[in-house]
């Protein structure tokens, strides 16, 4: 009696969860209000470098990427005027889960976005509204690491572990990595080979009918790079040298599959 008890409560449990995330989940591809999005900074390094390029870090420096997401979602038929609303959180001073490398086993990542959602929701308190997407910016001294580690965008708690370098030059090659990690929260996927990074034709590419189709001008926000060559492709500065392509804005909800 007692066992059957406990497994319609623990089923009752279940569905209530599934049905508060399928309409959370609605909620935001339907694009009726704007997401909320809150930027968490952190510094990845003891480095005075990155010290000082946190204290002096200020939400105005993010106001290009909400203007991206106001332009292309008009670009692109979108009725909603603000579609992000980005939220400067005050700077965190404790270290995220470090994440799994690439050859880690399946397990490991798994294990990882567990520790990474249990982290998040241990440090997540801002002032503002409460987020959809929480972003959590880590930012390197371009000196000490001239190379950074993956970001890593989760679907499954609408959060993501982003890689970035504490240097002015690179505030524009840093929004673009921010707002194609932002999209993975919302179920965009990568439109670029992993293993040579190259822009997969014709979704990777923003131009696909432009003849030839090799040298583009401009990056598909989720293939990141701009193919200049046969094996060539440029890392985009800012976000003036991206768009969002079609197959990315039905992937995101903002424009409806024929
Ligand atoms: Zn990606």
């Amino acid at each position: 009696m007692f066992k059957r008890l406990r497994i319609v409560v623990l089923l009752f449990i279940l569905v209530t969860v599934a049905l508060g995330t399928w309409r959370t989940e609605s909620r935001l591809r339907d694009w009726q209000n704007s997401l909320h999005v809150t930027l968490y900074p952190l510094a990845g390094d003891d480095s005075p470098v990155t010290r000082t390029y946190l204290a002096g870090l200020q939400a105005a420096h993010f106001e290009p990427l909400a203007d991206y997401f106001d332009t292309e979602g008009h670009r692109l038929g979108l009725p909603l005027l603000k579609p992000v609303s980005l939220q400067l959180a005050p700077t965190l001073h404790t270290a995220p889960p470090p994440p799994p490398k690439s050859g880690d086993s399946t397990l490991a990542a798994i294990l990882w976005s567990l520790q990474m959602r249990y982290w998040a929701w241990r440090h997540d308190e801002s002032p503002g509204p409460k987020p959809d997407v929480r972003l959590f910016l880590v930012y390197h001294d371009p000196a000490r690491s001239p190379a950074l580690a993956h970001s890593t965008g989760l679907r499954e708690g609408r959060m993501a572990l982003v890689q970035v370098f504490a240097s002015p030059a690179d505030q524009g090659s840093n929004q673009v990595v921010v707002a194609h990690e932002l999209l993975h929260t919302l179920g965009a996927t990568d439109k670029y080979d992993l293993a040579t990074l190259m822009p997969n034709f014709p979704d990777g590419y923003a131009d696909p009918q432009r003849e030839p189709p090799i040298p583009q001008e401009q990056a598909e926000l989720m293939a990141g790079r701009i193919p200049v060559g046969g094996q060539t492709a440029d890392i985009p500065a800012s976000l003036g040298q991206t768009l969002i392509g079609p197959r990315t804005a039905r992937e995101i909800g903002w424009v409806k599959s024929p």
